[in-house]
């Protein structure tokens, strides 16, 4: 099927994948069924223009015609009208087509997006700790640009070729049919050179963008840890690091280059013969009387502007093979399925919010060899405070990502209530179980959207209350713009103590029944700390799992829990837990519990 190019043109090995490249391509123009109506007018208008186009060589031909034999002023005077108004209409055409074009181009990209980051950010957590950030963006900004691109571009080619090789070809038959068929020839020789540079730019356009994925990453890390970039002086050897990955891009960019320009030499040359061969030719028909020049000058135009499409067809091809392997990856993300138990629908109205843990075994998706969590059995009674301890490494930020549902536990049950984590609605449960967490991370923008984060119906004294509790107010309210102060890309602009604060205010502000901090006051001074403690044991009803180095936050806990190695080595109060002298003790007395510095 010659009007079909993206069938036709499509270079790849295995006819699998060209089914595959179908599908996409079936499936993106479903995507742009909402833009049909711009996209029909610019295909319309796009043929209106190309065939205004090819009657331009026709007129030109007939101009010489009527210049070179007996000149009537009225016929030169009528094929130059016709031109100017051909050439006119069509650009006019070409030009709406264009916005069009543009316009349902932008809409489409803008709905691929969307759907291809909402896909993205329901993954499960160890997704985004196997796959680089940088990739995701990647796809997320280049990949959708370059998909939509092509499926504009395909149908624009399929009717651009329609058109125009019927206009053209219509043109040079009825102007001389020999001379046609004398351009045929070359055909099969740029075919065949056409296959040979598909296949090898295919290959290394491929490896162009995983190259420039992959230096972004290599930058985006450098500017995300600039910090300590800094403080190291590592400037001049990161500069290297980041050079030696444009590098590579640059070699394979230029490798390509030159496949290109190698391509388009041998095109031309081909191209130039079968134009040599034609006058040749058209010398010997025009001799023998069998044309005029004025058509053999339409001829030649029109044969150039066949050879013209043929290359932007190639041009096209390139765009193509670039946007299928674009369509697999933005598809491969839109498709996939978060890689934990879908969340139930229960949103009791009376949460007491007692946790379980039963004989809970972990272990991190990425590193399957090690369990983390061995056999861990603890409750956490509505209304307590429980204290997890132990030394670095033991699996306490654990247990609070799997209370989060970051993660699920391989063996055993967490369970809130008395039913599964996963049987509650996701929101739900994010609303009841609040996290401060051990690095915390506030968004750019001010401190009371930081607060409000996540929990829109919330009143001006609710936030005020939050961060009253989280001893937020008093700093927050001398910063000049209050609680309008911006507080800079990923909080940069606060110290790690008033960023611990804000997040314990956003953790309060939604009401939670359990709240769960880690390490999430070891940026305070002591007495600071131990305000936010009295103040969270006087909130009715509300569970507290608190993760902490020093033995003040920790030792008035209704019970405390020891982890080591992700074994539960202990369980009881302070008290308890010294006169047993075992693990908990001796934390003590290595002063494990007491050491951590104040920032
Ligand atoms: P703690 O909070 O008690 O210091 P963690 O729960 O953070 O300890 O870590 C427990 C163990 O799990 C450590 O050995 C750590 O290396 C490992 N670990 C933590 N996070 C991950 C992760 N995302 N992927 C793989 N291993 C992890
Ligand atoms: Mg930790």
């Amino acid at each position: 099927n010659l009007f079909s190019p993206y069938v036709l043109l499509n270079k790849t090995d295995e006819p699998k994948s060209k089914t595959k490249e179908m599908e996409y391509f079936l499936r993106l123009l479903n995507y742009s069924r909402p833009d049909c109506l711009p996209l029909g007018g610019a295909f319309l208008f796009l043929t209106f223009a190309l065939i205004g186009e090819v009657f331009i060589p026709y007129y030109m031909g007939r101009v010489i015609d009527i210049l070179s034999t007996e000149y009537k002023e009225s016929d030169f005077l009528m094929a130059m009208l016709s031109m100017a108004v051909f050439s006119i209409t069509s650009s006019i055409f070409a030009g709406c087509r264009g916005g069009l074009f543009m316009f349902s181009l932008s809409r489409l990209t803008k709905r691929l997006r969307l759907l291809l980051f909402r896909s993205v950010v329901q993954q499960e957590i160890s997704f985004f700790e196997t796959t680089k950030s940088g990739e995701i963006v990647s796809r997320l900004s280049n990949d959708t640009a370059r998909v939509s691109r092509s499926i504009a571009g395909n149908v624009n080619i399929t009717i651009r070729m329609l058109v125009k090789c019927l206009g053209v070809y219509s043109f040079m038959f009825s102007l001389s049919w020999q001379l046609t068929l004398l351009t045929f020839i070359s055909s099969p020789i740029t075919w065949i050179i056409q296959k040979l540079y598909s296949s090898y730019h295919q290959d290394l356009v491929q490896k162009v963008q995983e190259s420039i994925a992959k230096s972004s990453d290599v930058a985006k890390e450098i500017i995300e840890s600039v910090k300590t970039v800094h403080s190291f002086a590592a400037e001049e050897e990161e500069a290297k690091r980041y050079e030696k990955s444009l590098q590579e891009t640059h070699e394979l960019q230029t490798r390509r280059d030159f496949v290109t320009a190698f391509y388009l030499l041998a095109t031309r040359i081909v191209n130039l013969m079968t134009q040599v061969a034609m006058l040749l030719y058209g010398q010997y028909l025009i001799q023998s009387g069998f044309i005029t020049s004025g058509k053999m000058v339409s001829f030649i135009l029109y044969q150039m502007e066949s050879g013209d499409y043929i290359r932007t067809l190639v041009h096209m091809l390139s765009e193509i093979t670039h946007s299928a392997g674009a369509a697999q990856k933005v598809f491969q993300y839109m498709d996939r399925t978060p890689q934990v138990s879908p969340a139930g629908s229960l949103c009791p109205d009376d949460l007491h919010g007692q946790i379980e843990f039963k004989n809970v075994t972990f272990y991190y998706p990425s590193r399957l060899d090690v369990p983390v969590l061995k056999d861990i059995s603890f409750t956490l009674h509505p209304g307590r405070v429980t204290a997890l301890v132990g030394p670095s490494g033991g699996g306490k930020t654990t247990c609070v990502s799997l209370l989060e549902r970051f993660y699920e536990p391989q063996e055993g049950n967490i369970l809130l209530d008395g039913k599964p984590l996963n049987e509650y609605k996701h929101e739900y449960l994010h609303s009841k179980v609040a996290l401060v967490a051990q690095e915390p991370i506030l968004f750019a923008g001010s401190v009371r959207e930081n607060i409000v984060y996540g929990c829109e119906n919330i009143t001006e004294e609710q936030i005020k209350e939050a961060a009253r509790k989280a001893k937020a107010e008093d700093f927050i309210s001398g910063m000049e713009k209050s609680y309008d102060s911006d507080v800079g890309d990923s909080g940069a602009q606060l110290s790690a103590g008033q960023k611990q604060r804000v997040a314990l205010a956003r953790a309060l502000a939604r009401n939670p029944k359990l709240l769960i901090l880690d390490e999430a006051s070891s940026c305070l001074d002591a007495d600071t700390e131990q305000q936010i403690q009295q103040c969270l044991q006087n909130i009715l009803g509300l569970s507290v799992l608190i993760i902490a180095h020093r033995l003040r936050t920790v030792q008035k806990a209704d019970q405390i829990i020891v982890l080591k190695d992700g074994c539960l080595v202990e369980h009881g109060t302070h008290d308890e837990l010294v006169k047993q002298k075992g693990e908990y003790y001796g934390l003590l007395q290595g002063n494990l519990l007491e050491n951590k510095e104040v920032n």
